[in-house]
């Protein structure tokens, strides 16, 4: 077979559903383009460590050029994609166009303010290396100016930590927070008095872990508690303005810092495309993964709408957008051969959280786990999943470090 006539697969995104597409299609006869904004793929679930000094983001970011090094019909491109033509079938990136004839787009999501523009101007957040990195740096700027901060109600707001946001980013921040701060940060300010300091979790159902069983909820409650998060259920925040949360009663709470990880929607490039969009902007996609009327588009990941069989929408998590690639591939290659398309049906592999440095909830084969046993296992899943050996290798030896001599090595505040 000639390159002209070899099928030109362009996956847009180099998230777990891009990975794992281009992956999929290494031994199959199509030439791969992935094209992604960076030019790394990047483990999202650890963002928060990089947050809060734990980890640096080497360790959770890999060049994509060396994870697809060896796979022979791949080519990587970095740029953002502007606009995509589905009649003419050609994308438009850094100001030229790239024609596929098959499509696979798995562009992810971003941060969801729901439209609260002092939040959005004020907060911060845990979605891109450059966001993580940026609240670490605040974090540990905290610290040295309340050292030095000799007005008491001055030093109490610069150590009041918000976390909006109850699901499992906000409960492993503030978790992971508390504990930095009680075991770590104490050593460095010994003059510094805890009664100054409070990690605020605020989530405004009347309850923590919305997708988790009510024994794991209580769970999750109890350990934050014991690690010294104090939490705020059935609270809403309304605006920040950097120094200041407003809360839906009125209230106003003094606190220099807010990490806000309250919601998640597609990304932007979603709402510039003019095709059907469900909840959070997310691509509505048929049954088989595939764009209604361009059979050849397949829809993946945290950009891609689809209901299971009780009609509720696939949540965004790492593990839907793989099982989702997979799928679209299966299905790509059974076009080749001329077969059809089968549906997709998603497997829950359980739900995981980690809760500071040695406790967790996990909820795996219908069994609940919490405590160290969960730990344990949200480690080695978290190690397994890292791409490339020697950042599983570094990870796990600066979490033995950390866990061992109750230290972090990166409290590091550096230019952005
Ligand atoms: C802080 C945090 C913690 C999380 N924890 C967990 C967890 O513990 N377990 C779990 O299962 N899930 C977790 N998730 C969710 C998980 O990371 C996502 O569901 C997953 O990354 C979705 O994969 P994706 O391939 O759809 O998109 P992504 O992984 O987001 O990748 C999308 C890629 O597309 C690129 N892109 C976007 N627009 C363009 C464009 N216009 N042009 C070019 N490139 C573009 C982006 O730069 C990005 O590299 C977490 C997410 C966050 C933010």
């Amino acid at each position: 077979m000639t390159a002209e006539r070899t099928p030109h697969v362009v996956i847009i995104g180099a998230g777990f559903g891009g990975m794992e597409a281009a992956r999929r299609l290494a031994n199959a006869p199509v030439r791969i383009t992935l094209i992604n904004r960076e030019n790394y793929h990047l483990f999202q679930p650890l963002l928060y460590q990089v947050a809060i000094a734990g980890l640096v983001p080497s360790q959770i970011a890999y060049p994509v050029r060396t994870i697809f090094r060896h796979q022979k019909n791949f080519t990587f491109q970095m740029g953002e994609v502007t606009a995509i033509d589905f009649d003419a079938k050609f994308v438009r990136m850094n100001g030229s166009v790239l024609a596929y004839d098959y499509l696979v787009l798995a562009i992810g999501g971003e941060t969801n303010f729901y439209k609260l523009s002092s939040i959005e101007q004020n907060a911060h957040q845990l979605k891109n290396v450059d966001s993580a990195v940026g609240t670490r740096n605040h974090l540990l700027a905290m610290f040295e100016r309340a050292s030095r901060e000799p007005d008491p109600d001055r030093r109490r707001a610069l150590l009041t930590f918000g976390i909006v946001g109850g699901g499992p980013t906000g409960v492993e921040t503030a978790g992971a927070l508390a504990e930095l701060i009680r075991l770590v940060i104490l050593k460095d300010y010994p003059q510094m008095d805890l009664k100054d300091v409070h990690v605020l979790l605020l989530e405004s159902a009347g309850h923590l872990m919305e997708s988790y069983p009510d024994g794991l909820r209580k769970a999750t409650y109890d350990l934050l508690v014991r690690k010294h998060v104090e939490i705020w259920v059935d609270t809403r925040l309304t605006g920040y303005d950097g120094e200041k949360m407003t809360l839906a009663d009125g209230r106003e709470i003094a606190a220099h810092t807010l990490i806000w990880t309250a919601g998640v929607r597609a990304a932007e490039l979603t709402d510039r495309l003019g095709l059907p969009q469900g909840a959070g902007g997310r691509l509505v996609a048929e049954d088989k993964l595939q764009l209604k009327g361009h059979p050849e588009v397949f829809l993946v990941g945290d950009a891609a709408y689809l209901v299971d069989q009780h009609g509720k929408p696939l949540p965004m998590l790492a593990t839907v957008a793989q099982q989702e690639a997979k799928a679209a591939v299966d299905n790509l290659q059974r076009m080749l051969k001329g077969q059809e398309p089968k549906a997709f049906h998603y497997k829950d592999p359980g739900l995981l959280a980690t809760i500071g440095r040695n406790a967790a909830v996990a909820r795996i084969a219908g069994l609940s786990f919490s405590g160290f046993i969960a730990w344990v296992i949200w480690v080695v899943l978290h190690i397994y999943r890292l791409i490339g050996f020697r950042n599983r290798l570094v990870v796990m030896i600066n979490w033995a470090w950390d866990y061992f001599f109750y230290d972090s090595q990166v409290r590091l505040i550096t230019k952005e």
